[in-house]
């Protein structure tokens, strides 16, 4: 079983997409990362559906990554005492400490570290941006406030203070208690949500100790602005464009994106576009011309995966959400143009600043164009080689062979990666005859086509990708 595509297919599971059956349609269609949201869902749900992914991986013996998405610092205001109020523009509306269901004129803000953060002239996002209140006068336990923008608030709606650094880590106590269920259920990829700064990376990465990697959610004005020191810190970034878009005025969302995927692409960590890209089939069986659009862009610029959120989650055509989704890869990856886009988008090392790893993979590159080679088989442990292949956006497929499991789930989520489980080998004599059989038993390439395969000597040293082998099946 392979993929015809280089990019992937991320894909949130939810109370549409929660059976074996689905999830075993969602897969055969194109998801290649499923998606926890742990905003949503008990303890008992996650568990059980990762039991059932994992049943899936079995059955179709092909290595399926998991992504748990914890909800980090989601701001709420509390509830009302008779039901939701209408503000209207121009009034006064006063959030407090004070727990006490709120009314027409004040509300409860749970949240001391945002008074703390708060000064005059600060503005206050209320339910997914629709609301906006200006701060007039704050204290350590209260804010006065104008209405620039009203409409209707209810009980427990989410709160953006955007362009305020707020004192929180992206880590919550239920983030906390969240993390070590996903890992103790073996996750692969760990989301942090809202993150505002390089150190919030490395606390998670304190925390998480190798067991997963870490995918850093970009959502905040705060972060982009600390675009580069976040992605270096990052295993993996998310374009998380439903709260980068309350957070900053829609308009801006597309450059920022476009921005995010080329650092990203530049430091080589997979990035992933995320929400709406196909938001009108939560409803509808098919996507709007626009929303086609917005997943073809992303794959024209190179980006590793796009990603279904509520579309399949709790939309009502899930699984033709995905297909639709793998359908556009596939148009825009046959498209000529894309090859030229790709290419003049991809950024070589530059002399001196190049290491070893980087001459192999450009010297990769140029025999793959050469040659017509079929395939490009990587020996990875950690996933390093295969990462930094994928990297350069070869013309072939980067058939990643490793003996670790949890590499294979991991890489599942990168840009032309198929991952195929081996034995160890211990030589490049083996090396050379295990990359030519899995190749051909693969369907990569047939007898008499060339392959290209690179590797770190010694063999399962991680990060010292040295040795390039072309070889003829
Ligand atoms: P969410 O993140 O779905 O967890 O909010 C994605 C986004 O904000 O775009
Ligand atoms: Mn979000």
């Amino acid at each position: 079983m392979r993929r015809t595509r280089n990019a992937k297919i991320v894909a949130t599971l939810g109370p549409a997409s929660s059976d074996l059956d689905t999830m075993r349609r969602m897969f055969l269609a194109g998801v290649d990362v499923f998606r926890l949201n742990f905003s949503h869902g008990s303890a008992d749900d996650h568990r059980a559906r990762i039991d059932t992914l994992r049943v899936l991986e079995q059955e179709t013996a092909r290595p399926i990554g998991i992504l748990a998405d914890l909800q980090g610092p989601k701001l709420r205001i509390g509830t009302f005492v008779g039901g939701p109020v209408t503000l209207a523009e121009g009034g006064a509306f006063r959030l407090d400490l004070d727990p006490a269901p709120g009314d027409t004129r004040r509300a409860s803000l749970p949240h001391p570290e945002i008074f703390a953060a708060l000064a005059p002239g600060a503005e206050l996002l209320l339910n997914d941006g629709r609301l906006r209140l200006a701060v007039e006068r704050c204290g350590a336990d209260f804010a006065e406030t104008r209405v620039l923008v009203g409409g209707k608030l209810s009980d427990r709606k989410g709160v953006n203070v955007p362009g305020v650094v707020l004192p929180l880590t992206s880590l919550t106590p239920k983030d906390r208690r969240d993390l070590d269920l996903a890992l103790e259920l073996g996750v692969d990829w760990v989301a942090l949500s809202f993150v505002q700064r390089p150190e919030d990376l490395d606390e998670a990465r304190a925390l998480i100790k190798g067991r997963a990697l870490i995918m850093c959610k970009l959502e905040k004005p705060a972060a982009v602005d600390r675009l580069e020191e976040i992605v270096e810190r990052s295993d993996a970034v998310m374009v998380a464009r439903g709260d980068l878009g309350v957070e900053l005025p829609a308009e801006r969302v597309p450059s920022i994106q476009k921005r995010i995927v080329r650092s990203c692409r530049r430091l080589g960590r997979p990035v992933i576009v995320a929400t709406q890209m196909l938001e009108s089939m939560v409803e509808s069986p098919v996507p709007t011309r626009a929303e086609a659009s917005d997943v073809a862009t992303a794959i024209y610029d190179g980006v590793d995966a796009v990603m279904l959120s509520a579309e399949s989650a709790a939309g009502k055509h899930p699984v033709e959400a995905v297909a639709m989704m793998n359908r556009i890869i596939e148009q825009v990856e046959a498209d000529p143009a894309y090859r030229q886009m790709i290419d003049a988008s991809h950024t070589p090392a530059l002399p001196g600043e190049a290491d070893i790893a980087e001459a192999v993979v450009a010297a990769m590159r140029d025999a793959v164009a050469l040659l017509h080679a079929r395939a490009i088989v990587c020996y990875t442990s950690s996933g390093h080689t295969s990462l930094r292949a994928a990297r350069a956006r070869p013309e072939a497929p980067v058939l990643s062979l490793t003996p670790r499991p949890e590499t294979a789930r991991r890489l599942a989520l990168v840009w032309g990666i198929h991952s195929v489980q081996i034995k160890d080998v211990s030589n490049v004599v083996e090396m050379t005859a295990s990359a030519c059989e899995t190749a051909r038993r693969e369907s990569f390439a047939q007898a008499g086509q060339t392959i290209v395969a690179i590797a770190g000597v010694p063999f399962g040293t991680s990060g010292t990708t040295n040795l390039m082998r072309i070889a003829t099946v």
